[in-house]
């Protein structure tokens, strides 16, 4: 089954400027902004500009320019942040929720850099 993107997501308003947003990186492929309910001190979600639902569709469909910019971007995001654990920050996570046993609110591919804290196990246990 082909992905079908609604373009009446609150992502693809807020990357058509019909919302706002509180921007931490933009380039040419991708837009970073702070998460409107943070869960931890530092909640960014990284979101390619183009039409793509979830992270396979992006992988898949998604022109190399547009992933190798999108990769770099959570990379500077992180830098941004201070959360790169190489250089003296104290380490983050990347969430990338699909579909509904991913919990995905919003129908534009994202993910989540969530860092500032201890995270605690990767998975609440059942
Ligand atoms: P997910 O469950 O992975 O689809 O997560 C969607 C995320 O989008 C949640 O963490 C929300 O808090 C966040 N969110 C929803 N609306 C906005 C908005 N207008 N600006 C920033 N973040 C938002």
């Amino acid at each position: 089954m082909a992905y079908e993107y609604d373009d009446q997501n609150i992502f693809a308003k807020i990357l058509r400027g019909e919302i706002p947003n509180d921007t931490v990186l933009e380039t040419e492929h991708t837009l970073a902004f702070n998460d409107i309910a943070p869960q931890a001190p530092v909640h960014v979600l990284v979101i390619p500009k183009g039409p793509y639902v979830c992270h396979d569709h992006f992988a898949l469909s998604a022109s190399e320019a547009q992933i190798a910019d999108f990769t770099q971007a959570i990379g500077q995001v992180c830098r941004l942040k201070g959360v790169q654990p190489g250089e003296g920050g104290n380490g983050f996570r990347l969430i990338s929720n699909a579909g509904a046993d991913g919990v995905q609110e919003v129908p534009h591919m994202h993910v989540h850099i969530l860092g500032g804290r201890d995270l605690g196990r990767m998975l609440a246990q059942e």
